[in-house]
């Protein structure tokens, strides 16, 4: 048992409804180099609920409001708080990673990081869409400036943040090619809007299908999260001129690069993590408007936490894994 968590000036506490399962709840268990923590630990970034106390100072917010959270908690005060740029702010925290998390009954955050959900939105999709949907879009909209009609590559086609980007870039009015890794998985991307498809299961060469599939041009932007075995074969389907986006490394942090492809291709590497204030409030807005919505898998009870982190580890899941609190 722990104590329920109390707001102070400008936070709001939350009573969870509904947490959502990320990858980075079974890196914070594994642990990495520097990463401190404080036990017993709370994991979780994503939850819905409704607001259960208000903090000094909060008067924007009422007791009862349903609201979806955001996970990244930012100073306000540093010099890229200031610049709207809250994803690189020098105090910055993620729920459920250096503090305690949405795993909870209980959950305190400052009052910017929740957003009231309209009646239309239900706790499950509210949670489930937050980090994924964010990242996601941070990183097409924002840092990649994704525009219509280009031709995006989404190498990966079941990951949270890659089904995310999927229903971004189509949303936006790209043309979409995902790289999957088996007949099943490329269903979900098709169902998602993907255009073309690619199971590396049956095509070794992936790099070269898109490449042919484009008439030899290559894409305008490819969204490598995978790392390790992708990324050479990522730079290749760029067309010259083309952009790589990276949030992350599923298969691996370390891999060779054969320099000639970035200068020779004038390809730009551009690495994004999480999201803005902005960004979350943009991202979450089409989720309530229901232009775009997050692809779910199963939901779990909060005591079966376990058990979902054991789906998730295996790599089961179609969507996000929920928890019912
Ligand atoms: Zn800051």
């Amino acid at each position: 048992m722990r104590s329920t968590p109390q707001p102070g000036p400008g936070e709001v506490q939350i009573r969870l409804r509904v947490a959502a399962l990320n990858r980075l709840d079974l890196w914070v268990r594994q642990g990495w180099r520097g990463l401190e923590i404080t036990y017993p630990h709370i994991p979780g970034a994503d939850g819905a609920g409704e607001i259960s106390a208000l903090g000094e100072g909060v008067f924007d917010l009422e007791l009862g409001t349903r609201v979806v959270i955001n996970s990244n908690i930012s100073c306000g005060e540093c010099e890229y708080c200031l610049a709207g740029k809250e994803n690189l702010c020098r105090e910055w925290h993620l729920l459920g990673e250096t503090i305690r998390g949405t795993y909870a009954e209980y959950v305190v955050v400052p009052h910017t990081n929740v957003m009231p959900l309209p009646e239309t939105i239900d706790e499950i999709t509210a949670a489930a869409s937050g980090l994924v949907f964010h990242t996601a879009w941070h990183s097409l909209i924002r840092r990649g400036h994704l525009q219509p009609g280009e031709n995006v590559l989404i190498v990966g086609a079941s990951g949270g943040v890659n089904t995310a980007s999927i229903q971004i870039a189509k949303h936006i009015g790209a043309k979409v090619f995902v790289v999957g890794s088996n007949a099943e998985k490329i269903g979900l991307a098709e169902s998602l809007g993907a255009d073309v498809c690619i199971d590396r299961s049956k095509v070794e060469n992936w790099s070269k299908a898109v490449f042919q599939a484009t008439g030899r041009r290559g894409v305008d932007l490819v969204v490598d999260n995978v790392g390790a075995g992708s990324m050479p074969l990522s730079m290749r389907a760029a067309r010259a001129g083309g952009r790589i986006l990276t949030v992350g490394n599923t298969a691996g942090a370390r891999f060779e690069i054969d320099n000639r492809l970035i200068f020779g291709k004038h390809l730009s590497i551009i690495g994004s993590t999480m999201g803005t204030l902005r960004d979350f409030e943009e991202v979450m807005q089409l989720v309530c408007a229901k232009k775009i919505k997050p692809a779910l898998d199963r939901q779990f009870h909060l005591e079966e936490a376990a058990a979902a982190q054991a789906r998730l580890a295996a790599g089961e899941q179609m969507g996000k894994i929920t928890l019912a609190i």
